[in-house]
């Protein structure tokens, strides 16, 4: 029997859109819905239950029972790292269906959401799994008269709330961290990717979670994000989000119990490029690469390439010369690059975007132009902007779109002012051949993760977020047990 295609498998899938609580699937309290279409084509994927603040109510106190009775948050260390390596086995077990769904409800390309979204979600959780009986509590050095234990405990309920750019591993960055420490998740992702969550957390159970632990609310941000970001039994909220929001997120806090608000927000990222690079069709490839990749829907994007005026009018060649590469095509073709940006509300805010650059008198270099419409999906050209200034809306607000902005500068006192003159700071880039210009520049540069002649790599062991308005949090690395761990201190008189 020959396999059958992506498209032909897209045809048969029928997704589960119901609420997960306490190890079931369950219609919202009140019997809503919303139907959730694809952005490939268009297509009808199914209803989605739409979780009320009740709903958040019942997910919630299965996550405080669970938590309570020990069931998880009191197993030694070892029995939740044998659980959680089970777990991540499972999603890498479902790789094909879980990048199916993860297409067809984003948009991205079956390739990456094969090759990267699912494996990254799956080493997520078996990198925490694999840390947590390696963390070892502390003894202060205080007198001989007393000891001073400090401990990390869990923190309780964690409400974790993401985007749909990264649906599953944007969910496993807190899901991992939260669940290895011991919590108890209430899982609210994005209204417009809803279903790998919760194929997730059915294999979770699968593996051996006690029900209550993961439980999963889809629904709209206003309804079900904000009852759980408001709920006064939520110990702590993981958001991962646009800055609008996470403001939000941190007035409910102080409006309910003050939990805690880890929030990871957007960005608008620099890329500087100094005429002394030795190779600038590498650094050419490597901006429109990073740029395009996920159709520009990444926080850490590299939205402003910042390029010195001597090699600026060769450099944007080489990049517009690279943009094509990523022509939008069928997610669903193992061979196309670019896909669909998420629905048609972002394709609008996209086209606006280019709108507004031409408007403002930026030149448009390559791309600017919607495509494959009649396809029933949301498909943008690779756009790049030439003579933009950082002033204008394209350099200064989050697109979250294919659309690359071109800034001239001077020297290196105006590159460093440029990259840091954003309301964001999540990450950036500087590429010289100079190793005392390339350490002096990237210390200089206001951004949680800054590279140096390259832009793509990623690793969980690094600590992942933004200074300013990207955020207040970290993602990955050991650092992340921080958000969702109390510290205790032990006096014992000896
Ligand atoms: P968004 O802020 O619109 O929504 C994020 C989540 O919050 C969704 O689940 C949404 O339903 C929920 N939400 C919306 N309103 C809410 C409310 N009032 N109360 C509680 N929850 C609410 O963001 P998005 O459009 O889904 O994602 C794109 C944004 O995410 C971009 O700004 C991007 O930069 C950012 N992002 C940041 C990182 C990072 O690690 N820093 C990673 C990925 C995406």
């Amino acid at each position: 029997m020959p396999l059958l295609s992506w498209q032909e498998r897209a045809g048969l899938l029928r997704p589960d859109g119901r609420i997960l609580i306490d190890g079931q699937r369950c219609a919202s309290s009140t019997g809503q819905t919303f139907d959730k279409r694809s952005p490939v084509d268009g297509r009808l994927l199914g209803a989605v239950a739409r979780a009320q603040a009740g709903d958040v109510d019942r997910a919630v106190a299965s996550a405080r029972a669970a938590f309570d009775d020990g069931r998880w948050s009191r197993q030694p260390p070892a029995a939740r790292k044998k659980l959680l390596q089970k777990f991540a086995e499972g999603l890498l077990a479902a790789t094909d269906e879980l990048a199916l769904l993860e297409t067809l409800d984003m948009g991205k390309p079956i390739r990456f959401s094969r090759s990267v979204d699912v494996p990254a979600a799956a080493r997520c959780i078996a990198w925490y799994a694999e840390a947590i009986d390696k963390v070892y509590d502390e003894i202060a050095p205080t007198g001989p008269a007393a000891l001073a234990l400090i401990t990390r405990e869990p923190m309780g309920v964690v409400g974790a709330i993401v985007p749909w750019n990264y649906p599953m591993i944007m969910a496993a960055w807190k899901l991992g961290p939260a669940l290895a420490a011991g919590n108890s998740v209430v899982l609210k992702p994005s209204e417009k990717s809803p279903y790998t969550a919760m194929r997730m957390a059915e294999i979770a159970l699968e593996a051996g979670l006690p029900p209550g632990v993961f439980n999963v609310v889809p629904g709209f941000g206003h309804e079900a994000g904000e009852a759980l970001a408001l709920h006064p039994d939520v110990d702590a909220i993981g958001f991962t989000g646009s800055t609008r929001v996470g403001r939000r997120t941190l007035a409910y806090a102080g409006q309910s119990n003050l939990k805690r608000v880890y929030n990871e927000l957007g960005g608008k990222s620099a890329f500087l490029v100094f005429p002394d690079f030795d190779d600038l069709d590498r650094a050419a490839e490597t901006a429109a690469g990073s740029m395009y990749f996920n159709q520009g829907e990444s926080c850490n994007a590299p939205s402003r390439l910042l390029v010195h005026e001597a090699i600026a009018d060769d450099f944007v060649a080489r990049v517009a010369r690279h943009a094509p590469a990523y022509a939008p095509a069928d997610p669903l073709d193992e061979s196309t690059v670019m896909g669909a940006v998420v629905d048609e509300g972002q394709l609008r805010t996209v086209m606006g975007y280019i709108a507004s650059g031409q408007e403002e008198g930026a030149r448009c270099m390559a791309g600017g132009r919607q495509v494959r419409a009649d396809s029933g999906g949301y498909y943008v050209e690779p756009t790049v902007f030439d003579q933009v200034r950082n002033d204008m809306r394209i350099a200064r607000e989050e697109i979250f779109g294919p659309v690359l902005s071109v800034i001239r500068f001077r020297d290196e006192a105006q590159a460093i002012a440029l990259a840091n003159d954003s309301a964001y700071g999540l990450q950036a880039s500087v590429w010289s051949s100079h190793i005392d210009r390339a350490h002096r520049v990237a210390r200089a540069l206001r951004a949680g993760t800054v590279h140096v002649n390259q832009y793509d790599e990623d690793d969980i062991t690094v600590p992942f977020g933004g200074y300013k308005q990207s955020g207040n949090g970290r993602d990955k690395s050991l650092h992340a047990f921080d958000k969702y761990t109390e510290l205790k201190t032990t006096w014992l008189r000896i």
